[in-house]
């Protein structure tokens, strides 16, 4: 399953994936710039979105 290119809502740019050195099983996108963060949890079938306001 291919997961789908996002973009950060406020600047457009592709989010980049991190690793979460103790939790494998979390997939964390970021913007570059710091905007947003999403967070996917494949066990749970759910994701967690972060806006970061600044
Ligand atoms: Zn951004």
């Amino acid at each position: 399953m291919k997961l789908f290119e996002e973009k950060c809502p406020r600047c457009n740019a592709t989010l980049d994936v991190k690793t979460q050195p103790g939790s494998k099983k979390i997939i964390v996108k970021a913007c570059p710039a710091g905007h947003y963060e999403k967070e996917f949890h494949p066990a749970l079938e759910t994701y967690i979105e972060t806006y970061k306001v600044s």
